[in-house]
């Protein structure tokens, strides 16, 4: 089950997530700024590989550390035209069958370098996966913006202490 009618802006604060919780289905969207992009040494095809590989690495490893293991988590990236308008990512889920599915921009479509759109990448699934973590919170319209702030600070503090 896969809804693509919201949208959400990350970061600085506009935050539009959405919730739906049509009997045990969510689906949040996510989208962050994009900047330009250096030419790499390594070819788009080569990148997306790697994008590829990087994502179910992480995935893996934070779907770990936030205790969320007894999901069942699919993750994949996607064209831009598969994601809503500005937005960089998403995540469906089913709490009924424990199962979600996460998209993630795919590098082509990134205008970063690719060190920085890995970077930015692994902040969607981290993102995602702390909705996630929300999910059986009740929500509601209003509480769509401050989850979404909620959810950007505990991401950027999980994030700098896995790197320190
Ligand atoms: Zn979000």
């Amino acid at each position: 089950m896969v809804f693509r009618n919201f949208t959400v802006s990350l970061r600085p604060g506009i935050a539009t997530f959405v919730f739906i919780s049509v009997s045990a289905l969510g689906l949040v969207a996510d989208s962050r700024t994009t900047h330009l992009q250096h030419a790499g040494a390594i070819t788009a095809d080569q990148r997306e590989a790697r994008a590829n590989n990087f994502i179910k690495e992480k995935l893996q490893f934070w779907q770990k550390r936030l205790n969320l293991e007894k999901w069942e988590v699919s993750i994949q990236l996607v064209r831009n035209t598969s994601l809503k308008p500005k937005t960089l990512g998403n995540i469906h889920w089913d709490a009924s069958t424990m199962q979600a599915a996460i998209d993630v921009q795919s590098s082509y479509d990134y205008k970063l370098p690719f060190q920085e759109a890995l970077d930015d990448m692994e902040f969607t699934i981290v993102h995602e996966l702390v909705h996630l973590q929300l999910s059986s919170l009740p929500r509601s319209e209003a509480s769509r913006s401050a989850e979404e702030h909620a959810v950007n600070e505990i991401t950027q503090a999980l994030i700098n202490l896995a790197k320190h």
